[in-house]
């Protein structure tokens, strides 16, 4: 790409870090760094102290004027209004209005989505859905995310928030407590934590002998059962199947939606390949409609773990529009709050 400005900047917004980086045309990230979300009581506070360190980071490769466009990815963000709507994990009131203030911050355009629309973006521009023009990926964190992508478009819906497959009930009775309030949502069976939770219920409901009993019950994670099963233990290898067996009917579930070429699966709980992936896989086919029986790949992430999230942010960069006068207004976007 010959443009005067050839690069763009990712921000991945995490409950904990913030990490940024200054991305070229190829996806080469070429140069990064972190600042904790959480530091700052004041969101301006938070948005003066990201726009120094990213200056900083600017200038040391030498890079002030070259920047094309910002993507962010954030919690509970939407496309269509530029707003943090819900900041679940985030120290500050909600709506904020944080693609306004960025652009107004750095004069750049800025577009902002959640972070699992920023990885399906990042995983199609650079990574294995490459090529791909219907796939959905799913991103298996704290939480289960997704972007679904359709004819080569993301898919945000009607209000922007599109895609929230981690929300769909799998377990119609006695499933689990979600943090959406409600029960038996995929994301509480198939999330690292997920996958935690299941650990403890099968030490706590058997008496059969496991490494994970080696490990007070409430502080057994994800790491810790994917470490046990490689290391042969049968209860652990066992959390991955059932695991596996609910995200692979998820799957042929969602296909009947969108009829995908590929699942892209991203995210932690993806790094356990095998162990999750061939129950996953053979669950998916067992529940398959015929007519997509063996057709819907399942991919692993191709995006290097460490630049991962900036990619996929940095990826929306390009898609970035100056603001406009339509741009919403937190005060005219909130429905009647009550004061607090
Ligand atoms: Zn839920």
């Amino acid at each position: 790409m010959n443009s005067p400005k050839p690069y763009v900047i990712g921000i991945d917004m995490g409950g904990t870090n913030t990490v940024f980086g200054v991305v070229d045309a190829r996806g080469v990230v070429l140069a990064s760094n972190s600042i904790k979300t959480r530091k700052h009581a004041d969101f301006n506070d938070y948005i003066d102290e990201l726009h120094t360190e990213i200056m900083r980071l600017l200038s040391s490769i030498d890079a002030e004027d070259k920047i094309f466009g910002i993507g962010v990815g954030a919690p509970n963000a939407n496309y269509f209004t530029g707003m943090i709507e819900d900041g679940v994990n985030l120290p500050w009131p909600t709506p904020i209005p944080f693609a306004q203030m960025l652009s107004e911050k750095f004069g750049i355009p800025v577009a902002i989505t959640n972070d699992a629309n920023a990885a399906a973006i990042g995983e199609m521009t650079y990574g294995a859905a490459r090529g791909l023009k219907d796939f959905i990926m799913i991103t298996l964190g704290t939480g289960v995310g997704s972007g679904i992508v359709i004819n080569g478009q993301l898919v945000y819906g009607h209000d922007g928030f599109a895609g929230e497959l981690g929300h769909v009930i799998v377990k119609r009775n006695n499933g689990r407590l979600c943090g959406c309030g409600r029960t038996g949502c995929l994301e509480t069976y198939c999330s690292a934590t997920g996958v935690a939770r299941t650990a403890r219920e099968y030490v706590e409901i058997t008496d059969e002998p496991s490494l994970l009993r080696d490990i007070p019950v409430e502080e057994i994670t994800s790491k810790d059962v994917y470490d046990a099963a490689m290391a042969g233990d049968e209860l652990a290898k066992r959390v991955f199947e059932y695991t596996g067996n609910i995200l692979g009917e998820a799957l042929a579930d969602f296909t009947v939606f969108s009829s995908p070429e590929a699942f892209v699966i991203f995210g932690g709980l993806a790094k356990s390949g095998e162990l999750l992936l061939r129950p996953l896989r053979e669950s998916m086919e067992r529940n398959m409609l015929s007519i997509w029986k063996n057709k819907v790949k399942v991919l692993q992430s191709e995006l290097k773990e460490a630049d991962a999230a900036v990619l996929g942010a940095s990826a929306l960069g390009w898609e970035a529009k100056p603001l406009t006068v339509t741009m919403v207004q937190p005060a005219s976007a909130a429905p009647a709050a009550p004061m607090a």
